[in-house]
């Protein structure tokens, strides 16, 4: 199979998120803020690893490079090592990382390590025990933390923390996770709080804008601005005394849309072109009814073309969202 992942703007897709499960043990409330009312996936609607493997093998046959694994809660699936130790062994990926909360992250790194992952990105939103606790619904930062160092010890790289910066919860820590961040010697992304907490919370008020980031952060430390490269979200900087790494992912303030990248793959072998995209192109459809590796190609060619243009291009008021989805669902 060739040619590559090509929508009807130009874009070319290079980079897959795979959500391998909806669930999690965390209920961070810009994520999942009412956990006993979600109904989660049937288990027979979850691809298998062999499954994932597949569609996988399908994708990176068609350009994709790189690859993140998320979810929900990712080491909430079993021996994750597993599914890990297949995609590395797909060739023509480049890059096979993951984003998790590292409450298994302590347990599991060594596992994750010698299985092929390359890096992780741990979700860090606030040092502050109690305030974490009530963002994420688990009292858990001390063994996120040790996840990190964990992490680190056995020589996952890169390892990143993501901190979704949000107006009246965190934006008091802003300048205590760069320090953090910066002793660790771990980038650092802050990210923009986008309107995908299922249930219509987000407003404009809310959410912290990067600008506003970077104003903070500027109060203390001179930033050096690194630029975007095209594809990425995070926009980079650096700090003059060469320390560490800050990244602004502002998907609402300054949409990278004309340059995405990425597609994602939903736990339930839904292709997602964009995290609006409003057609679920379910691949499940075509793997489990007997379909070649060549009409699984065709239907992926033909999602991946359909793709939106992307939020940039929506009114991003609150009503826009009748049916707000959640990122717990799609795979952050
Ligand atoms: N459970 C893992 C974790 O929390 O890292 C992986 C899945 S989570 C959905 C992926 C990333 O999306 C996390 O860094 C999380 O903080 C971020 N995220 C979740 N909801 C978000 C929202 N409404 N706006 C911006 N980022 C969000
Ligand atoms: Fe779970 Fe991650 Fe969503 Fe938090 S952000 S509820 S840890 S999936």
């Amino acid at each position: 199979m060739s040619g590559g992942l090509l929508d009807s703007r130009g874009r070319v897709a290079r980079k897959l998120r795979i959500s391998v499960t909806d669930r999690c043990n965390f209920s961070c409330l810009f994520c999942m803020p009412q956990k006993d009312k979600i109904r989660w996936l049937p288990k027979d609607d979850i691809l298998t690893y062999e499954e994932i493997t597949r569609i996988v093998r399908t994708l990176v046959s068609m350009g994709i490079e790189k690859i993140r694994v998320t979810g929900g809660e990712p080491l909430m699936r079993q021996n994750l090592e597993e599914l890990i130790s297949s995609l590395k062994s797909i060739d023509g990926v480049k890059s096979l990382d993951m984003t998790t909360n590292a409450w298994f992250l302590e347990g599991k790194a060594q596992a994750l390590k010698d299985a092929g992952l390359r890096g992780v990105t741990v979700s860090l939103h606030s040092l502050k025990r109690e305030r974490f606790a009530r963002i994420s619904g688990m009292d858990a930062l001390p063994r996120v933390l040790r996840g990190i160092d964990r992490a680190l010890e056995v020589g996952l790289r890169p390892v990143k923390i993501n901190s979704v910066a949000m107006a009246g919860y965190n934006d008091d820590e802003i300048l205590d996770l760069v320090e953090f961040a910066r002793e660790k010697e771990v980038a650092l992304r802050f990210i923009e709080f986008m309107p995908l907490d299922g249930m219509g919370a987000w407003s404009p008020d809310r959410m912290l804008t990067g600008k506003r980031i970077s104003e903070i952060v500027s109060e203390r430390y001179r930033l050096v601005p690194r630029g975007r490269e095209l594809g990425d979200t995070a926009s980079l900087y650096g700090f003059e005394d060469g320390r560490g790494e800050l990244g602004l992912i502002m998907p609402m303030s300054q949409p990278f849309c004309d340059d995405c990248d990425r597609i994602r793959l939903t736990a339930d072998g839904k292709l997602l072109s964009c995290l609006f995209d409003t057609a679920y192109n379910d691949l499940k459809q075509v793997t489990r009814n007997g379909g070649s590796d060549s009409e699984l190609a065709d239907y992926i060619r033909k999602c991946v073309y359909r793709k939106p243009a992307g939020v940039a291009y929506m009114p991003w008021v609150k009503k826009f969202w009748e049916k707000p989805r959640a990122m717990y669902a799609i795979g952050g």
